[in-house]
């Protein structure tokens, strides 16, 4: 008799086991949560050894609710389009020290000094610079269109720049007295640029590219997104004077 419910109780259990497991496999791990089974594909793997970054591909997969379609391959994609990105032109009002160096956004990637991604299931950011060395992406990241990822990409690298300024306070614009939210300066010398700056010449060239590379969707949220860095992330603006000298305009 003992025996009898020994067993049962652990047939149960085996059951009970088994229905565990078939609900992960099935739906998968649950956002955020981090106990998802999804194993990488040889695709992501191929890519991942195909890149100079060093890639936390087990971060990705942990935090995937989809294991067809994981956080991992989705991050992937959006580098194999940065690394394909090429802009043709520089259109004369956004030719600069930066938008040069931004016309192939993968080499200007290589000349800084971050060493890898991984993803940490944050709420709140994007994607965040981590003193280590790596750039964090988080779950937003994945809500935005492939400008806004590669926008983010361009920015989270400026900050492993050691000549690059921080973020400081806002001294204009909504954001007005906010820790860290704004640039000092929209600029257009590359050693003195910081990360708004990147994003916001790099959404420059998106939106001015002769080849269209992007979608008329995401050249326009380019756009958007480059009226509202400058009204609201940078607390002095400078701008091509006729002279072709820089000015003051927002101080
Ligand atoms: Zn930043």
């Amino acid at each position: 008799m003992m025996y009898r419910d020994g067993l049962r109780v652990c047939i149960m259990s085996i059951i009970m086991v088994f229905i565990c497991q078939w609900s992960v496999f099935v739906f998968g791990g649950v956002e955020g949560k981090g106990n998802s089974h999804c194993i990488m594909s040889a695709q992501d793997a191929a890519d991942i050894k195909s890149f100079e970054f060093k890639i936390d591909s087990q971060s990705f997969l942990k935090y995937s609710s989809d294991c067809s379609n994981t956080r991992l391959t989705q991050f992937l994609l959006s580098l194999k389009k940065l690394r394909a990105l090429k802009f043709t032109d520089i259109p004369k009002p956004i030719d600069n020290e930066v938008t040069r160096a931004l016309t192939r956004p993968w080499e200007f990637l290589k000349t800084k000094h971050f060493t890898g991604f991984t993803f940490v299931p944050s709420g709140k950011i994007v994607a965040s610079y981590n003193a280590n060395g790596t750039i964090n992406i988080a779950n937003h990241y994945f809500e935005g269109d492939i400008v806004k990822q590669l926008s983010t990409i361009i920015h989270e690298a400026q900050h492993s720049e050691v000549t690059a300024p921080w973020h400081e306070s806002c001294y204009t614009g909504q954001l007005i007295g906010s820790a860290g939210a704004c640039d000092s300066v929209l600029e257009t010398r590359l050693k003195l640029a910081g990360s708004y700056t990147v994003e916001y010449w790099f959404l420059k060239m998106v939106v001015h590219a002769k080849n269209k590379i992007f979608g008329e969707k995401s050249i326009i949220a380019a756009g958007l997104r480059t009226n509202e860095l400058v009204a609201h992330r940078f607390n002095h603006v400078f701008e091509h004077a006729q002279n072709n000298d820089l000015v003051v305009v927002v101080t």
